[in-house]
C-alpha cells in the first residue's frame, strides 16, 4: 500500500518535507511518491491544499 499523488496536484511542494521517510520527490515539475518506501501514513495528504495524495 502507498499513497499516490493525483492530477489535482498544483506542485506547491508542501508535502515533500512532511514525509517521514523521504518518499516524495519532485520530477520534472511534478511531485511523485515512491511506492516502495511509502509507509501509508497520510501525513502528505494532511498538508496538501488540494488533497492530491490519496491512498492507492
Ligand atoms: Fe510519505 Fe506518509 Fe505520504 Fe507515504 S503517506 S508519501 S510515507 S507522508
Ligand atoms: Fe502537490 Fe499537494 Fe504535494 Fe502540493 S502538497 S506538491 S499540491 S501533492
Amino acid at each position: 500500500m502507498s499513497y499516490i499523488i493525483s492530477d489535482a496536484c498544483i506542485s506547491c511542494g508542501a508535502c515533500e518535507p512532511e514525509c517521514p521517510v523521504g518518499s516524495i520527490k519532485e520530477e520534472a515539475g511534478k511531485y511523485v511518491i515512491d511506492a516502495e518506501t511509502c509507509l501509508d501514513c497520510g501525513a502528505c495528504q494532511g498538508v496538501c491544499p488540494v488533497e492530491a495524495p490519496q491512498p492507492e
